[in-house]
Protein backbone atom coordinates (compact mmCIF):
# COMPACT_ATOMS: atom_id res chain seq x y z
CA UNK A 1 0.00 0.00 0.00
CA UNK A 2 1.70 3.27 -0.95
CA UNK A 3 1.39 6.35 1.69
CA UNK A 4 -1.07 8.15 0.48
CA UNK A 5 -3.33 5.25 0.57
CA UNK A 6 -2.64 4.70 3.96
CA UNK A 7 -4.00 8.51 5.12
CA UNK A 8 -7.33 8.68 6.10
CA UNK A 9 -8.25 12.22 4.46
CA UNK A 10 -10.45 14.50 6.77
CA UNK A 11 -11.11 16.66 4.30
CA UNK A 12 -12.55 14.31 1.46
CA UNK A 13 -14.91 13.28 3.74
CA UNK A 14 -15.94 16.24 5.26
CA UNK A 15 -17.11 17.26 2.01
CA UNK A 16 -18.78 14.07 0.86
CA UNK A 17 -20.94 14.84 4.06
CA UNK A 18 -21.73 18.01 3.38
CA UNK A 19 -22.96 17.07 0.44
CA UNK A 20 -25.37 15.16 1.21
CA UNK A 21 -26.48 17.96 4.28
CA UNK A 22 -26.09 20.79 2.28
CA UNK A 23 -29.40 20.26 -0.30
CA UNK A 24 -31.12 19.56 2.96
CA UNK A 25 -30.65 23.21 4.33
CA UNK A 26 -32.00 24.46 0.37
CA UNK A 27 -35.04 21.97 1.10
CA UNK A 28 -35.62 23.72 4.43
CA UNK A 29 -35.00 27.33 3.10
CA UNK A 30 -38.12 26.30 0.21
CA UNK A 31 -40.23 24.84 3.43
CA UNK A 32 -40.01 27.09 6.24
CA UNK A 33 -38.87 30.78 4.08
CA UNK A 34 -35.30 30.68 6.28
CA UNK A 35 -32.17 28.93 6.38
CA UNK A 36 -31.50 27.03 9.16
CA UNK A 37 -29.71 28.26 12.17
CA UNK A 38 -26.71 27.97 14.06
CA UNK A 39 -25.21 30.34 16.82
CA UNK A 40 -22.05 30.26 18.44
CA UNK A 41 -20.98 32.41 21.94
CA UNK A 42 -17.36 32.64 22.36
CA UNK A 43 -15.95 34.14 25.43
CA UNK A 44 -12.57 35.34 25.23
CA UNK A 45 -10.16 35.58 22.81
CA UNK A 46 -8.31 32.51 23.00
CA UNK A 47 -6.58 32.01 19.51
CA UNK A 48 -7.46 28.24 18.67
CA UNK A 49 -11.01 29.21 19.66
CA UNK A 50 -11.05 32.19 17.30
CA UNK A 51 -9.68 29.62 14.54
CA UNK A 52 -12.49 27.13 15.65
CA UNK A 53 -15.58 29.36 15.66
CA UNK A 54 -14.28 31.60 12.02
CA UNK A 55 -14.45 28.38 10.16
CA UNK A 56 -17.57 27.13 11.75
CA UNK A 57 -19.47 30.59 10.62
CA UNK A 58 -17.44 29.92 7.22
CA UNK A 59 -18.72 26.46 7.01
CA UNK A 60 -22.33 27.20 8.13
CA UNK A 61 -22.27 29.84 5.44
CA UNK A 62 -20.93 27.92 2.78
CA UNK A 63 -23.40 25.01 3.30
CA UNK A 64 -26.94 27.23 3.57
CA UNK A 65 -26.85 27.79 6.97
CA UNK A 66 -27.15 31.19 8.71
CA UNK A 67 -24.44 31.76 11.52
CA UNK A 68 -24.08 34.67 13.74
CA UNK A 69 -20.95 34.94 16.35
CA UNK A 70 -21.78 36.30 19.61
CA UNK A 71 -18.13 37.44 21.14
CA UNK A 72 -18.64 37.98 24.78
CA UNK A 73 -15.23 39.60 27.17
CA UNK A 74 -13.41 37.55 28.72
CA UNK A 75 -14.48 39.13 32.08
CA UNK A 76 -18.08 38.93 30.95
CA UNK A 77 -19.97 36.99 34.37
CA UNK A 78 -21.88 33.99 33.79
CA UNK A 79 -25.09 35.65 34.59
CA UNK A 80 -24.71 37.62 31.90
CA UNK A 81 -23.88 34.17 29.23
CA UNK A 82 -26.70 32.37 31.12
CA UNK A 83 -28.94 35.41 29.79
CA UNK A 84 -27.67 35.33 26.31
CA UNK A 85 -28.06 31.58 26.32
CA UNK A 86 -31.85 32.28 27.60
CA UNK A 87 -32.88 34.56 25.21
CA UNK A 88 -31.50 32.32 22.20
CA UNK A 89 -33.25 29.34 23.87
CA UNK A 90 -36.39 30.71 23.42
CA UNK A 91 -36.01 31.99 20.07
CA UNK A 92 -38.02 29.99 17.55
CA UNK A 93 -35.47 31.46 14.58
CA UNK A 94 -32.07 29.46 16.33
CA UNK A 95 -31.68 25.94 15.79
CA UNK A 96 -28.71 25.45 17.14
CA UNK A 97 -26.69 27.11 19.87
CA UNK A 98 -22.54 26.06 20.64
CA UNK A 99 -21.05 27.88 23.38
CA UNK A 100 -17.09 27.22 22.32
CA UNK A 101 -15.00 25.65 25.26
CA UNK A 102 -12.77 26.47 27.22
CA UNK A 103 -14.75 29.28 29.16
CA UNK A 104 -12.64 31.42 31.43
CA UNK A 105 -11.85 29.95 34.88
CA UNK A 106 -14.82 32.03 36.79
CA UNK A 107 -17.31 30.26 34.16
CA UNK A 108 -18.83 27.08 35.08
CA UNK A 109 -18.66 24.89 32.10
CA UNK A 110 -21.20 22.28 33.59
CA UNK A 111 -23.67 25.03 34.30
CA UNK A 112 -23.46 26.43 30.89
CA UNK A 113 -24.14 23.01 28.95
CA UNK A 114 -27.32 22.40 31.25
CA UNK A 115 -28.75 25.88 30.20
CA UNK A 116 -28.68 25.02 26.46
CA UNK A 117 -32.33 23.73 25.60
CA UNK A 118 -31.56 19.91 24.43
CA UNK A 119 -33.08 19.77 21.21
CA UNK A 120 -30.53 22.97 20.38
CA UNK A 121 -27.93 21.46 22.04
CA UNK A 122 -25.90 20.84 18.69
CA UNK A 123 -22.69 20.02 20.61
CA UNK A 124 -24.62 17.18 22.14
CA UNK A 125 -22.70 17.50 25.37
CA UNK A 126 -26.26 18.68 27.73
CA UNK A 127 -26.73 15.97 29.82
CA UNK A 128 -30.20 14.84 27.93
CA UNK A 129 -28.48 14.13 24.51
CA UNK A 130 -25.22 12.48 26.64
CA UNK A 131 -27.24 10.52 28.92
CA UNK A 132 -29.38 9.27 25.43
CA UNK A 133 -25.85 8.62 23.54
CA UNK A 134 -25.55 5.90 26.38
CA UNK A 135 -29.05 4.46 25.82
CA UNK A 136 -28.40 3.75 22.27
CA UNK A 137 -30.79 6.75 21.25
CA UNK A 138 -29.54 10.42 21.02
CA UNK A 139 -30.54 13.46 19.27
CA UNK A 140 -27.56 14.86 18.96
CA UNK A 141 -23.97 12.93 19.44
CA UNK A 142 -20.75 14.93 19.92
CA UNK A 143 -19.44 16.29 16.75
CA UNK A 144 -15.60 15.43 16.92
CA UNK A 145 -16.71 11.26 18.08
CA UNK A 146 -19.43 11.10 15.44
CA UNK A 147 -17.19 12.54 12.78
CA UNK A 148 -14.19 9.88 13.76
CA UNK A 149 -17.01 7.18 13.48
CA UNK A 150 -17.95 8.16 10.21
CA UNK A 151 -14.80 7.57 8.71
CA UNK A 152 -14.11 4.51 10.43
CA UNK A 153 -17.26 3.13 9.30
CA UNK A 154 -16.28 3.66 5.36
CA UNK A 155 -12.70 2.69 6.09
CA UNK A 156 -12.97 -0.77 7.48
CA UNK A 157 -16.07 -2.96 5.77
CA UNK A 158 -17.55 -4.80 9.29
CA UNK A 159 -16.32 -3.31 12.29
CA UNK A 160 -18.21 -5.54 14.56
CA UNK A 161 -16.55 -7.44 17.16
CA UNK A 162 -13.12 -4.93 16.54
CA UNK A 163 -10.97 -4.18 19.42
CA UNK A 164 -11.26 -0.01 19.58
CA UNK A 165 -8.98 1.29 22.38
CA UNK A 166 -9.61 4.86 23.37
CA UNK A 167 -6.44 7.01 24.91
CA UNK A 168 -8.12 9.55 26.92
CA UNK A 169 -11.78 9.90 29.08
CA UNK A 170 -12.97 12.92 28.86
CA UNK A 171 -16.84 13.64 27.93
CA UNK A 172 -16.70 15.64 25.04
CA UNK A 173 -14.58 13.09 23.46
CA UNK A 174 -13.17 9.54 24.91
CA UNK A 175 -16.52 8.93 26.42
CA UNK A 176 -18.91 9.47 23.62
CA UNK A 177 -16.14 7.91 21.10
CA UNK A 178 -16.44 4.66 23.61
CA UNK A 179 -20.38 4.85 23.61
CA UNK A 180 -20.90 5.05 19.44
CA UNK A 181 -17.78 1.69 19.41
CA UNK A 182 -19.99 0.04 21.73
CA UNK A 183 -23.22 0.38 20.00
CA UNK A 184 -21.27 -0.38 16.76
CA UNK A 185 -20.61 -3.79 18.21
CA UNK A 186 -16.73 -3.11 18.84
CA UNK A 187 -15.36 -4.41 22.19
CA UNK A 188 -13.73 -1.01 23.48
CA UNK A 189 -11.16 -0.35 26.19
CA UNK A 190 -10.50 3.33 27.61
CA UNK A 191 -7.25 4.06 28.73
CA UNK A 192 -6.39 7.48 30.59
CA UNK A 193 -3.75 8.75 33.33
CA UNK A 194 -3.87 6.67 35.69
CA UNK A 195 -4.01 3.21 33.42
CA UNK A 196 -0.76 1.46 34.17
CA UNK A 197 1.01 0.12 31.04
CA UNK A 198 -1.00 1.89 28.10
CA UNK A 199 1.30 0.03 26.04
CA UNK A 200 -0.42 -3.25 26.81
CA UNK A 201 -3.72 -2.02 25.48
CA UNK A 202 -2.52 -0.22 23.04
CA UNK A 203 -1.31 -3.34 20.98
CA UNK A 204 -4.04 -4.78 21.23
CA UNK A 205 -6.49 -2.24 19.23
CA UNK A 206 -7.86 -2.94 15.54
CA UNK A 207 -9.01 0.48 16.37
CA UNK A 208 -7.08 2.97 18.13
CA UNK A 209 -8.66 6.47 18.92
CA UNK A 210 -5.90 8.82 20.53
CA UNK A 211 -7.72 12.05 22.34
CA UNK A 212 -4.96 13.39 25.19
CA UNK A 213 -4.17 16.80 24.22
CA UNK A 214 -0.19 15.20 24.76
CA UNK A 215 1.91 16.18 21.35
CA UNK A 216 2.92 13.26 20.14
CA UNK A 217 2.67 11.22 22.72
CA UNK A 218 2.12 8.00 20.85
CA UNK A 219 4.49 6.43 18.83
CA UNK A 220 4.64 2.94 17.06
CA UNK A 221 5.59 0.98 20.01
CA UNK A 222 1.92 1.22 21.21
CA UNK A 223 0.53 -0.15 17.47
CA UNK A 224 -0.62 -3.19 17.21
CA UNK A 225 1.02 -3.31 13.18
CA UNK A 226 -2.30 -3.71 10.65
CA UNK A 227 -4.41 -1.26 13.20
CA UNK A 228 -6.33 1.82 12.23
CA UNK A 229 -5.40 5.53 13.96
CA UNK A 230 -7.43 8.35 14.90
CA UNK A 231 -5.71 11.26 16.00
CA UNK A 232 -7.95 13.44 17.30
CA UNK A 233 -5.45 15.53 19.50
CA UNK A 234 -4.61 19.61 18.25
CA UNK A 235 -1.49 20.73 19.47
CA UNK A 236 -0.17 23.80 18.58
CA UNK A 237 3.98 24.37 19.47
CA UNK A 238 6.39 27.26 18.40
CA UNK A 239 9.50 26.30 16.65
CA UNK A 240 11.79 28.28 15.54
CA UNK A 241 12.18 29.03 11.72
CA UNK A 242 15.54 27.63 9.84
CA UNK A 243 17.18 31.18 10.02
CA UNK A 244 16.38 31.64 13.67
CA UNK A 245 14.96 34.34 13.15
CA UNK A 246 11.24 33.71 14.63
CA UNK A 247 9.40 31.53 16.18
CA UNK A 248 6.68 29.69 13.91
CA UNK A 249 3.33 27.77 14.90
CA UNK A 250 3.04 24.26 13.91
CA UNK A 251 0.24 21.72 14.69
CA UNK A 252 0.73 18.01 15.40
CA UNK A 253 -1.68 15.54 17.13
CA UNK A 254 -1.17 13.28 19.85
CA UNK A 255 0.47 10.55 17.67
CA UNK A 256 3.78 10.50 15.86
CA UNK A 257 2.91 10.31 12.08
CA UNK A 258 5.58 9.40 10.02
CA UNK A 259 6.93 6.69 12.21
CA UNK A 260 3.27 5.41 13.43
CA UNK A 261 2.57 5.36 10.02
CA UNK A 262 4.60 2.74 9.09
CA UNK A 263 3.06 0.22 11.34
CA UNK A 264 -0.40 1.20 10.93
CA UNK A 265 -2.44 -0.14 7.97
CA UNK A 266 -3.84 3.64 8.20
CA UNK A 267 -4.10 7.05 9.97
CA UNK A 268 -5.50 10.53 10.16
CA UNK A 269 -3.51 13.10 10.04
CA UNK A 270 -3.30 16.58 11.89
CA UNK A 271 -4.11 18.60 10.55
CA UNK A 272 -6.41 17.56 7.73
CA UNK A 273 -7.91 14.22 9.55
CA UNK A 274 -10.51 14.45 12.69
CA UNK A 275 -10.83 18.72 12.36
CA UNK A 276 -12.91 18.89 9.27
CA UNK A 277 -14.92 16.03 10.21
CA UNK A 278 -15.59 17.78 13.62
CA UNK A 279 -17.11 21.12 11.37
CA UNK A 280 -19.14 19.30 9.35
CA UNK A 281 -20.82 16.73 11.98
CA UNK A 282 -21.96 20.20 13.62
CA UNK A 283 -23.55 21.36 10.18
CA UNK A 284 -25.21 18.02 10.41
CA UNK A 285 -26.54 18.28 13.81
CA UNK A 286 -27.59 21.83 12.56
CA UNK A 287 -29.38 20.76 10.32
CA UNK A 288 -30.71 17.83 12.62
CA UNK A 289 -32.12 20.77 14.89
CA UNK A 290 -33.65 22.51 12.74
CA UNK A 291 -35.84 19.59 11.26
CA UNK A 292 -36.54 18.68 14.88
CA UNK A 293 -37.36 22.33 15.61
CA UNK A 294 -40.23 22.40 13.12
CA UNK A 295 -41.39 18.87 14.00
CA UNK A 296 -40.88 17.67 10.22
CA UNK A 297 -40.60 14.72 8.34
CA UNK A 298 -37.23 15.41 6.98
CA UNK A 299 -35.32 14.02 10.25
CA UNK A 300 -36.11 10.45 8.51
CA UNK A 301 -34.03 11.86 5.37
CA UNK A 302 -31.78 13.25 7.93
CA UNK A 303 -31.27 9.63 9.86
CA UNK A 304 -31.13 7.72 6.85
CA UNK A 305 -27.72 9.86 6.40
CA UNK A 306 -27.29 8.94 9.89
CA UNK A 307 -26.95 5.02 8.85
CA UNK A 308 -23.13 4.77 10.47
CA UNK A 309 -24.25 5.72 13.74
CA UNK A 310 -26.12 2.41 14.25
P1 LIG B 1 -8.97 16.61 28.08
O1 LIG B 1 -7.80 17.31 28.64
O2 LIG B 1 -10.34 16.96 28.54
O3 LIG B 1 -8.79 15.03 28.33
C1 LIG B 1 -7.56 14.43 28.10
C2 LIG B 1 -7.65 12.98 28.46
O4 LIG B 1 -6.38 12.40 28.26
C3 LIG B 1 -8.02 12.73 29.92
O5 LIG B 1 -8.96 11.70 30.02
C4 LIG B 1 -6.70 12.33 30.56
O6 LIG B 1 -6.82 11.39 31.61
C5 LIG B 1 -6.00 11.67 29.42
N1 LIG B 1 -4.55 11.72 29.61
C6 LIG B 1 -3.79 12.78 29.94
N2 LIG B 1 -2.48 12.42 30.05
C7 LIG B 1 -2.44 11.11 29.75
C8 LIG B 1 -1.39 10.17 29.71
N3 LIG B 1 -0.12 10.48 29.96
N4 LIG B 1 -1.70 8.90 29.39
C9 LIG B 1 -2.99 8.54 29.12
N5 LIG B 1 -4.02 9.40 29.16
C10 LIG B 1 -3.74 10.66 29.47
O7 LIG B 1 -8.84 16.76 26.51
P2 LIG B 1 -9.94 16.62 25.33
O8 LIG B 1 -10.52 15.26 25.35
O9 LIG B 1 -10.84 17.76 25.36
O10 LIG B 1 -9.00 16.78 24.06
C11 LIG B 1 -7.95 15.91 23.79
C12 LIG B 1 -7.21 16.38 22.55
O11 LIG B 1 -8.11 16.39 21.45
C13 LIG B 1 -6.69 17.82 22.66
O12 LIG B 1 -5.47 17.91 21.92
C14 LIG B 1 -7.75 18.65 21.95
O13 LIG B 1 -7.24 19.84 21.40
C15 LIG B 1 -8.17 17.70 20.85
N6 LIG B 1 -9.51 17.91 20.35
C16 LIG B 1 -9.66 17.93 18.98
C17 LIG B 1 -10.88 18.09 18.42
C18 LIG B 1 -10.99 18.04 16.94
O14 LIG B 1 -11.96 18.52 16.37
N7 LIG B 1 -10.03 17.43 16.24
C19 LIG B 1 -12.08 18.32 19.22
C20 LIG B 1 -11.85 18.18 20.65
C21 LIG B 1 -10.60 18.01 21.17
P3 LIG B 1 -7.54 11.73 33.05
O15 LIG B 1 -9.00 11.72 32.75
O16 LIG B 1 -7.10 10.63 33.91
O17 LIG B 1 -7.05 13.09 33.43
Amino acid sequence: MTIINKIIDGKIYAEKLLKEISPLSKEFLKNFNREPSLTVIQVGDNPASKIYVKNKILTAKKNGIKSKEILLASDVSEDELIQHISILNKDENVDGILVQLPLPKHISEKKIINIIDPSKDVDGFHPTNFGNLFMGDSKFIPCTPLGCLYMLKHEIKDIKGKNAVIVGRSNIVGKPMASLLLSSDCSVTITHSRTKNIQEHTRKADILIVAVGIPEMIDEKFIKPGAIVIDIGINRLETKTTDNASNKKVIVGDVKFEKVLKVAKKITPVPGGVGPMTIACLMHNTVKAAYINKKNDFINVLEGILWWTG
